[in-house]
């Protein structure tokens, strides 16, 4: 199978309704005084910063505004530094049927780990996504498959319900655009998604630093950990239908011999995904009795579908699944996938 250039693989059809329904979204945020806003589990900059300046608009319109995300309930080091973090709660104290919830990129209700039951005691569920493998789990839609970040999105609706951009709204949509863009180098990176990174810079964001919190600041055994990583790495050009692989492992016995929290281990896919030998780079993350697999592509392989039949879901060039088992099931599995996933025509 062949995916044309932009077509989103794996997208559902059966969604009810409009994939972007803003005028029911402006109408429910509208008519909620409060509301309940989740993104997915292990939040990246998207989720976090999405989530976060949408809960800091609500507020600015005089809303009670909750936010929250599963267990482990712990903000990565590296968005430490968003705004809006006090409107964060554990994911205990979320109401077992909020009227309004919100959320934020994430492409199926499973995402939202233990908060995933809320998508049906809610009264509306707002979905506001990009994935290509969102499967419509909502009442109301704002999915754009083509957006490079849930931020594109989240920007639209704050603007149509009339709250101004100020600096701590603009910085944590920033922050999310910079995270899924990759620094405005992944694919996706349109002149819309530099307009957008245009017109918050102009509200006042300091970029240096949302960039140097975001990808150049680590604490030393980072480097300790991805020497480890990059040491173990292994080349299979014949994987991938001969496209190539590159992969590697990080195990809980090295985060806790350097003393590393979790979210440590995200950014070695940067790195990884580097070799120009291999179009797909995984990075096995196991710390326990399943395996956190990330997948990247260069451009060839569609590994948003990979991981979708593997039971997990993401982008065309960036996703991700969870297997049962250690990093030799973990491994067999990805060559399984890559070895019948559809290949992208330049
Ligand atoms: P990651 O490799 O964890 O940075 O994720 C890359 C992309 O795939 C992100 O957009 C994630 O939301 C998505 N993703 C990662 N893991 C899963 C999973 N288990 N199920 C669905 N989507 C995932
Ligand atoms: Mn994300
Ligand atoms: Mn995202």
């Amino acid at each position: 199978m062949t995916v044309a250039g932009g077509a989103a693989a794996g997208a559902p059809s059966g969604l009810l309704g409009p994939e972007l329904d803003w005028a029911a979204a402006e109408a429910a945020v509208r008519s909620h005084d409060e509301v309940v806003l989740v993104c997915h589990l292990n939040p990246d900059g998207d989720a976090l910063g999405s989530m976060l300046a949408f809960g800091l608009a609500l507020r600015q319109r005089g809303s009670r505004v909750l936010a929250s995300f599963p267990e482990p309930f712990v903000v990565p080091e590296s968005l430490r530094f968003l705004p809006g973090l006090e409107l964060l709660v554990p994911p205990s104290q979320v109401p077992a049927a909020p009227g309004l919830l919100v959320t934020f990129d994430a492409g199926s209700a499973a995402r939202l780990g233990e908060l995933a039951g809320r998508v049906a005691t809610a009264g509306v569920v707002v979905v506001a996504d990009h994935h290509a493998t969102n499967t419509g789990f909502g009442t109301i839609h704002l999915i754009d498959r083509q957006a490079v970040a849930t931020a594109v999105v989240v920007e639209e609706l704050i603007r149509r319900l009339g709250v101004d951009l100020d600096v701590p709204i603009a910085t944590c949509l920033y922050a999310a655009l910079a995270a899924d863009s990759g620094s405005f180098r992944h694919a996706g990176t349109t002149p819309a998604a530099h307009a957008l990174a245009s017109r918050l810079l102009a509200v006042g964001v300091r970029s240096a630093v949302v960039c140097r919190e975001l990808f150049d600041s680590h604490p030393f055994g980072w480097h300790r950990l991805l020497a480890e990583v990059l040491g173990r790495a292994r080349l299979e050009p014949a994987e991938a239908g001969g496209l190539g692989l590159v992969w590697s492992w990080v195990s809980a016995a090295d985060l806790a011999d350097l003393d590393l929290a979790a979210d440590q281990a995200e950014s070695l896919i940067d790195v990884l995904r580097t070799a120009r030998e291999a179009d797909v780079a995984a990075v096995l993350k196991c710390y326990g009795p399943v395996c956190h697999v990330s997948l990247r592509s260069r451009g060839r392989v569609d590994v948003g579908a990979a991981c979708l039949a593997a039971g997990g879901g993401g982008h065309r060039l960036a996703a991700g699944f969870t297997v049962e088992g250690d990093r030799t099931v973990a491994i067999e599995r990805v060559r399984a996938v890559l070895t019948a996933a559809p290949r992208i025509t330049p």
